[in-house]
C-alpha cells in the first residue's frame, strides 16, 4: 500500500544501497525523507560496481571487530534481502605460503573465535591449487548478492513507501540556516529546505563538505578495476579469495553472469588522500579521465601461479569504480563505518558504510541520534 507524500523534511543526498536504505529507515521514523539521486537510476555506482560479496567476516582476519561485525550481521542481511542472495556456489578460502599477513593456524583459529564456519577442503578443490604456494584451504560459508536485484528492491520499498526520487539531479552544497536548518541548493537551481541533511554520497563525501565550506572528512579514494571473466570448466562454481595481503580474488558477478576478476596490488589503478587543507577533486571527475587500461593480464598471471587452471579464464570486460576508504584502514584492513554529525553544521550527517552488510550498523547510530535529539 503506497503511503501519502507529505512534504519532505530531510534530504537524503545519494540514491545509493545507502541512501535508500536510510531513507526507508527514517521514514518508519516518522520523518518524510527525499532522495537525490546525480544519475537517473538508483544503485548506479558503488552500490553496483563491487565484488558482490556479502561479507561473512572471512576478509577481516587482522580487524577482530569488521570480522565480528560482518559475521554478526551475515545472516541478518542473507534473510532480509533473500530475493537479491545467490549462493549456488562454493565459496573457497587459501592461506599463501608467502607474503602472507596470516598463517593457516592463525586464520583458523580466529574464524573459530568469531563463530565463522570453515570446513577442510575436499581434494577435488585442494589440488587445483599449487601446494607449493599454498599453505591451507577451506571452505567457507560465504554468499554474493545481485546488485540488479538489491536495485529494484531498493526501488519497490521507496516506492511503496511513497518517498519521492529526484533523478538526474546533484546536490551542490548545503547553507545552514540561522535556525540550525538547512537549505539545500541542487544543479538545476531550486531550493529544498531540510530540517535534517544526509550525505550518502560515498565517493562525493567531500564534494559536498567543499561545496558547503565544511572541513573535508580525511578519506582514501581509490580507482579500482575489476576484470569480468568466464571460468574454465574446472574452476566452475567456486569462488577463491587468498589471504590475506598481495593476492588475489574471484567472485560471482550475478547481474552480469560473469565472475570477477581482482587482486590487491593490480585492481587500483590510482590511489589518492582527501585531507583538510587540500583542495577537494572531484573523484567522479577523475574517474571519468582515467585511461581505463585493463590490468587483467598482470591479474591472472599471478593469480594463476596459485590456480594454474585460471591461466585459461576468458577476459571478458571490465568494471571500474571509485572506492572509497577511511585512511585508517592501512592498518588493519577493517571496514568501520563513517557515521558523522559535521562538527560546523549539526544538520548535516555525513554516512560511509564501508561494505554493504554494514547498513545494520548505520541503522544502530540513527536510533542513536534520534534517541538524543527527543
Ligand atoms: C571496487 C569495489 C569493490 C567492493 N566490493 C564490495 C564487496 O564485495 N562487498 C561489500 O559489501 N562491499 C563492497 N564494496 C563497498 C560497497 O560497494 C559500498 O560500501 C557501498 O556500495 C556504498 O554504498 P553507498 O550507497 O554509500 O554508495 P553508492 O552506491 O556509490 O551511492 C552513492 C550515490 O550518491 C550519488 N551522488 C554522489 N554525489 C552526489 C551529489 N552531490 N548529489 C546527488 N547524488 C550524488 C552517486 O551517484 C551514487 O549513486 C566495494 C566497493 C568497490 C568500489
Amino acid at each position: 500500500m503506497k503511503v501519502p507524500v507529505k512534504t519532505p523534511n530531510v534530504t537524503i543526498v545519494g540514491g545509493g544501497f545507502f541512501g535508500c536504505s536510510i531513507a526507508l529507515m527514517l521514514q518508519k521514523r516518522g520523518m518524510f525523507p527525499l532522495v537525490v539521486e546525480a544519475e537517473d537510476e538508483l544503485l548506479m555506482r558503488a552500490s553496483r560496481v563491487n565484488q558482490a560479496r556479502v561479507h561473512g567476516g572471512y576478509h577481516y582476519p587482522r580487524s577482530l571487530m569488521t570480522a565480528y561485525r560482518s559475521r554478526h550481521n551475515y545472516e541478518r542481511f542473507r534473510s532480509m534481502y533473500r530475493e537479491a542472495i545467490v549462493d549456488r556456489f562454493t565459496k573457497v578460502y587459501g592461506v599463501s605460503r608467502r607474503f602472507s599477513k596470516v598463517t593457516a593456524n592463525q586464520f583458523e583459529v580466529f574464524m573459530k573465535r568469531i563463530g565463522a564456519p570453515l570446513a577442510q577442503a575436499p581434494s577435488r578443490i585442494t589440488r587445483i591449487f599449487d601446494s607449493h604456494l599454498t599453505e591451507a584451504v577451506w571452505v567457507a560459508e560465504e554468499c554474493a548478492f545481485d546488485c540488479s536485484l538489491l536495485r529494484e528492491r531498493c526501488r519497490r520499498d521507496l516506492d511503496e513507501a511513497g518517498i519521492p526520487i529526484r533523478y538526474g539531479t546533484t546536490v551542490k552544497s548545503a547553507l545552514q540556516c540561522s535556525d540550525g536548518s538547512a537549505i539545500v541548493q541542487l544543479s538545476d537551481g531550486s531550493e529544498l529546505p531540510a530540517t535534517l541533511v544526509i550525505n550518502a554520497t560515498y565517493s562525493g563525501l567531500n564534494v559536498l563538505t567543499s561545496g558547503s565550506g565544511l572541513e573535508p572528512i580525511p578519506l582514501k579514494q581509490e580507482l579500482a578495476e575489476m576484470a569480468l571473466v568466464e571460468l574454465p570448466a574446472e574452476l566452475d562454481g567456486l569462488s577463491v579469495t587468498m589471504m590475506c595481503g598481495p593476492f588475489f580474488s574471484f567472485m560471482p558477478y550475478p547481474s552480469r553472469k560473469l565472475t570477477t576478476l581482482s587482486h590487491v596490488r593490480y585492481t587500483p589503478h590510482l590511489q589518492w588522500l582527501e585531507k583538510p587543507g587540500e583542495t577537494i577533486v572531484d573523484p567522479y571527475e577523475r574517474f571519468s579521465l582515467l585511461r581505463k587500461e585493463s590490468h587483467f593480464e598482470y591479474m591472472v598471471s599471478d593469480a594463476s601461479r596459485y590456480i594454474p587452471a585460471l591461466r585459461q579464464a576468458r577476459y571478458c570486460d571490465s568494471i571500474w569504480e571509485v572506492k572509497t576508504l577511511l585512511p585508517q584502514t592501512e592498518v588493519d584492513d577493517g571496514r568501520p563505518i563513517l557515521f558523522r554529525r559535521d562538527p560546523a553544521f549539526p544538520a548535516i550527517i555525513h554516512v560511509m558504510g564501508g561494505k554493504i552488510d554494514n547498513i545494520f550498523d548505520v541503522e544502530d547510530e540513527i536510533d542513536g541520534i534520534l534517541q538524543s535529539n527527543r
